[in-house]
């Protein structure tokens, strides 16, 4: 509303990572169970990076050279110790032999698949692990060389036929059970899926923990290592040879088998939505249900995405090693930590496909009270997610809103314009299109449950039943609002108490 003051960046002493989240550190080593491998991601790969370096020419840890007399040479300068990765373990399978028992490989730069599936499924799948290569590479930086300066490559094995895998010794009778999908080192197993994307999905899923944690010592909570690999499994491929990973999917077509968002909606009607406290706490028992990784790729897609937050996320690729991740997240995080579960509760309260991160950043305003009988206003916009209006209610308070004007919710076929009471033609969120939304959300909210958001249309009363900031916002699509244009003039007048009606 006009005249309103923007909060001004409150920090508290609160740490934004709990202790719980540092024990789901410790538990790290349980792993991706659930949908994926219930496997051990790092600590069980070969040698270490900087210690045993092997040949480095001399190379020292040591910062200080030592001290010098005028007439000693120059001092050698201390050359970083090489890092290598560890050498390739994957073991070699006589392939001809596994081609006359109908298991056949299918090779590129950066991965041998072995698979018993009707090639035509299983051809396309190297070059994509090769383009989700580039995509790691470019997110993650390049992995070090090994000695014998050969190019990382995985093997994987697809499995229609589990029973042959075993017989011919390529599923290791070691390896824990799996449900879909599993990783050791840069080997993967997977299961056959029923859908093509899941089957790629899954595929470069177990591929990004190959990548992420082929060097010693990488140890990032569960939350990042199962949310990075679901949030690269989550790609698309636009042309023949040209994929992108990481997106926003925009309808659950384009995703068949994923289901994660479908999930999610599931876990938000039971009232399961999470806070960043509880995602950051997860343990590998955590995945041994789907909505870990859910939850998982939805902080990370959160993250990634977020304009506040995306630089400080994707720094966090440089603090791989031991405690440096969680540390890190807690010195570039903290500060804004109100503000951060805020970002989150919006967002985990809306999250749907397509959901336009951009257009549902939040103007933050908040803390001004009216009086009674006084009357604030302010426009609401259509193309964008929930607008502050800048002022806190309160339980016993009463206000009466009203809104006028004319939005336009789409432009094709043809414009299609939208009173604050909304159309009926189509519904989002059980409401007509195009009606004025409200939700009232406390300033230090970490969640918001699906009560608090209400339906106003064109003239109501609303009660509170929490304290907090009035948000508003045009009902739509969440992946739909970039066709959107103009706004309600939405007005806001506070009644004399007690409240004679409420909705
Ligand atoms: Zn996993």
């Amino acid at each position: 509303m006009s005249g309103t003051f923007r909060e001004n960046g409150v920090t508290t002493a609160v740490h934004l990572v709990s202790a719980a989240a540092l024990a789901g550190l410790a538990l790290l080593s349980a792993g991706c169970s659930g949908e994926s491998d219930g496997a051990k991601p790092p600590k069980q790969t070969a040698s270490k990076t900087t210690s045993d370096a092997g040949p480095s020419q001399g190379a020292s840890e040591s910062p200080d050279p030592p001290p010098q007399k005028v007439a000693d040479p120059p001092p050698q300068k201390p050359e970083p110790a090489i890092i290598y990765r560890p050498d390739d373990a994957r073991p070699q399978h006589d392939d001809q032999a596994l081609a006359d028992l109908g298991i056949h490989l299918y090779e590129s730069r950066r991965l041998k698949l072995y698979s018993d599936l009707p090639p035509e499924l299983v051809r396309p799948l190297p070059e994509l692990m090769d383009r989700a290569y580039a995509a790691w590479e470019e997110y993650f930086g390049p992995l070090p060389p090994d000695r014998a300066e050969s190019d990382f490559q995985m093997t994987g094995y697809i499995m229609r036929d589990r029973r042959l895998f075993l017989e011919t010794g390529l599923l290791p009778d070691d390896l824990p059970d799996f449900p879909h999908g599993r990783h050791r080192g840069a080997e993967f197993w997977m299961n056959e899926q029923e859908h093509d994307f899941y089957r790629r999905h899954l595929m470069v899923h177990e591929g990004t923990h190959c990548f992420m944690t082929i060097m010693p010592q990488v140890s990032p909570p569960l939350w990042y290592i199962e949310g990075m690999a679901e949030l690269f499994g989550t790609h698309r491929t636009s042309a023949p040879g040209r994929s992108t990973f990481r997106i926003m999917p925009g309808a659950s077509l384009d995703v068949r088998g994923w289901g994660r968002l479908q999930i999610l909606a599931g876990e938000r009607s039971a009232g399961r939505v999470q806070s960043l406290d509880e995602i950051f706490a997860y343990s590998g028992n955590s995945f041994l249900e789907t909505k870990a990784y859910v939850w998982s790729w939805a902080l990370c897609k959160f993250l990634d995405t977020h304009p506040r937050y995306r630089d400080r996320f994707h720094e966090l690729r440089d603090y791989q090693e031991g405690s440096a991740f969680v540390r890190r997240f807690q010195e570039v995080f903290q500060p804004d930590q109100v503000e951060m579960n805020r970002d989150w509760a919006f967002f985990a309260a809306d999250l749907d496909y397509g959901y336009d991160v951009e257009r549902s950043v939040i103007d933050w305003k908040s803390g001004r009270a009216l009086e009674v009988g006084s009357e604030a206003e302010d426009d609401v916009a259509a193309d964008r997610g929930w607008q502050s209006s800048g002022l806190s209610v309160k339980p016993g308070e009463t206000y009466e809103i009203s809104a006028d004007g004319r939005v336009v919710l789409a432009v094709h076929p043809r414009p299609w314009e939208s009173e604050a009471d909304g159309v009926t033609i189509r519904y989002h969120a059980d409401r007509p299109l195009g009606m004025l939304m409200a939700r009232i959300v406390p300033d230090t909210v970490t969640k918001i449950a699906q009560k608090a958001t209400v339906g106003v249309g064109k003239r109501n009363v609303l009660t509170p039943t929490e304290p907090g900031t009035l948000y508003f916002r045009v009902n739509d699509f969440w992946g739909e609002l970039a066709d959107n244009s103009g706004a309600y003039r939405v007005k806001v007048r506070r009644l004399p108490s007690p409240p004679k009606r409420s909705r």
